[in-house]
């Protein structure tokens, strides 16, 4: 295990590589001291032994030389030493290994010529006579400056060999022994390092696992507390600004999720990468299919061109993009679209964000013709009060009845004004004080609202002979009925209901008003036998001054305001209204309204 590590083996080999050349050097050099110590010594032991055998040599000049050759064969023998007599022309004198007489002449030997020309030669070879490595030392030998023989000791280096062979055995052993204590270190000290590296690398893998708020909290109590420290710091730092990069991320989606904008991110391809909801809901988008879905898909080349144009030119472009609303039928939805280029690193992108118009264009679109028909409905009885003014002004006076029918017509038009202009201002109250919700709703008891609006219209129902029906006063289960409104604009509904029933339906006809109690709301018809209305036109007559026969109804006095009227003040007492009509049968209105004593 220890040794699959890399840097373990790194560790060990450098270790023993460093031991083994620092013991090899050092042995090397120990075994290089003691050589030469051994031979100086060896070599001043000849020196002085030649230097004795020359002094003993001088002692005994008179002495004849069998004397002398005993002599020196005692010094052999007590030394151990071969000593060599030579003449100055290098003939072998005498020998204490050989007969002088065997031996050749020794002028040329290496030791006798050094010692020629200093204070003493000295050689180390083999030995051809003994059969041994040996040391030679020559010296030479004057008598009154002149030299008269050369002395030469020689020794064997048999002894100092062997004792430089177990020096060097022991060294080797030492080296061994060493190197094996060094191995044992190295490993020793690799594993420490590597289990602190292990500790390490697993407490990194936690961290990179994504753990980031995994701390190192041990000690090497070396160099390695740096490490960890720094790890630390860093992983302190990734963290928080993780964390912060989350939060924003967060917080962007958050906006991205609450705003009404449609917002898509597209990438040069025009891939749509990225959504929030409404991209999602608008285009019917599937989150799993992202990357794959084209701008194209939005079924407008226009989008697509200007998103390859910002990808280009790299500056912002703002486009209109009408779109056929696939659910509603004839429907459609504009968009301001806004593109920029979007910083990515890796490719270029484009965020799109999508402006909804509609309603705004709608609101423009009904203001301009709500301002028309205003003008329009204003201008026509002006136009004729104008007419019969002037021409009253021309008048003689002399045809008091044509001057009051004049004057009748001048009045009834400007009345018409009048109930217009208040018409659209109670509108335009009503519109403020909703929008303010400054509105308060109370309880209104409904069967009482009505009476109060069916006997303000009595007169006009006996003039046209129409006959009413209304719920029995004895019916007690709805006499408790109560709904949240504003009295008199609860009246006012019933009121412009019950004008119309009279209006549109010819003398001597039917209205009936019936009341229906569910356990949650109310119910209440308004039905004619009247002129009826064509299916055509019965999506659009809550429209404001819409009027299906406008000579008719002005002749009778409408301008198109009421039933717009009363479809706004059911919606803000949180009711809805309906129409069901046959044309020359008659038309029912029903209104339903939420129930305040409810009877479950
Ligand atoms: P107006 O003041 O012209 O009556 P309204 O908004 O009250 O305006 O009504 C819009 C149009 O709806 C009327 O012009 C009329 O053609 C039609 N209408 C309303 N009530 C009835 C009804 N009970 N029977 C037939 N047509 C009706």
């Amino acid at each position: 295990m220890l040794f699959q590590s890399r840097i373990t083996r790194r560790f060990l080999a450098s270790f023993l590589l460093a031991s083994l050349t620092a013991l090899t050097i050092t042995g090397l050099f120990l075994l290089q001291y003691f050589h030469s110590y051994t031979m100086q010594k060896e070599q001043e032991a000849l020196v002085l032994n030649a230097q004795i055998i020359e002094q003993t040599l001088a002692a005994q000049k008179q002495q004849d030389s069998r004397q002398f050759a005993s002599l020196l064969q005692q010094l052999s023998d007590n030394t151990g030493l071969r000593i060599t007599i030579l003449s100055v022309d290098g003939t072998v004198l005498m020998d204490t290994s050989e007969p002088a007489a065997k031996l050749d002449n020794h002028f040329e030997r290496q030791e006798v010529q050094q010692a020629l020309a200093h204070e003493y030669g000295t050689a180390v070879r083999y030995s051809d006579t003994l059969l041994e490595n040996r040391m030679y030392v020559a010296i030479p030998v004057y008598e009154d400056g002149k030299l008269i023989r050369i002395i030469r000791t020689s020794n064997s280096l048999a002894a100092a060999e062997a004792s430089y062979q177990t020096l060097e055995h022991a060294l080797i052993t030492a080296i061994l022994l060493a190197a094996a204590v060094a191995f044992l270190l190295a490993v020793w000290l690799a594993k420490r390092q590597v289990t602190t590296l292990e500790r390490l690398r697993a407490d990194a893998a936690i961290i990179a696992h994504g753990n980031y708020s995994h701390r190192i909290n041990w000690r090497s109590g070396d160099e390695f507390d740096q490490l960890i420290q720094t790890i630390n710091l860093l992983t302190e730092n990734l963290s928080r600004t993780l964390g912060e990069t989350k939060a924003e991320a967060e917080k962007l989606a958050l906006v991205l999720a609450q705003m009404d904008n449609a917002v898509m991110l597209i990438d040069s391809q025009g891939r749509i990468i990225e959504t929030n909801r409404q991209a999602q809901e608008l285009f019917q988008l599937k989150q799993q299919a992202l990357n794959r879905h084209s701008i194209h898909l939005l079924g407008s080349a226009e989008i697509s061109e200007a998103a390859q144009r910002v990808s280009h030119t790299q500056q912002p472009e703002t486009i209109t993009y009408q779109r056929a609303d696939k659910t509603a039928a004839g429907t459609s939805h504009t968009f301001t679209i806004f593109l920029t280029p979007f910083p990515n690193k890796d490719a270029a992108q484009i965020l799109a964000v999508f402006h909804d118009i509609s309603l705004l264009q709608e609101i423009n679109e009904r203001q301009a013709e709500f301002i028309s028909n205003a003008a329009h409905e204003l201008g026509t009885p002006l136009t004729a009060i104008s007419g019969f003014a002037e021409t009253l002004l021309d008048d003689d006076f002399q045809q008091p009845a044509r001057t009051h029918h004049f004057a009748q017509v001048i009045y009834d038009q400007s009345q018409r004004m009048n109930h217009l202009i208040q018409d659209l201002l109670q509108l335009a109250r009503l519109e403020t004080l909703s929008h303010n919700r400054e509105l308060a709703l109370t309880p209104v008891p409904v069967l009482p609202a009505l009476r109060s609006a069916l006997s303000e219209l009595q007169p006009v129902f006996h003039e046209k002979q129409q006959t009413v029906q209304f719920p029995s006063a004895e019916d007690v289960t709805l006499n408790d009925m109560q709904i949240a409104a504003v009295p008199e604009l609860f009246t006012q509904i019933i009121r412009n209901l019950l004008e119309n029933a009279s209006k549109y339906t010819p003398a001597g006809g039917t209205i009936s008003i019936t009341l229906d109690a569910e356990p949650q709301s109310i119910t209440i018809r308004i039905t004619d036998n009247g002129i009826g209305i064509a299916p055509e036109h019965l999506p659009r007559i809550f429209d404001r001054f819409y009027r299906i026969d406008k000579a008719r109804s002005r002749s009778t006095g409408g301008n198109g305001i009421g039933l717009s009227l009363v479809r706004y003040l059911t919606e803000l007492f949180h009711g809805s209204i309906e129409v069901e009509s046959t044309l020359g049968q008659g038309t029912v209105f029903i209104l339903h309204f939420p129930c305040l004593n409810s009877k479950s």
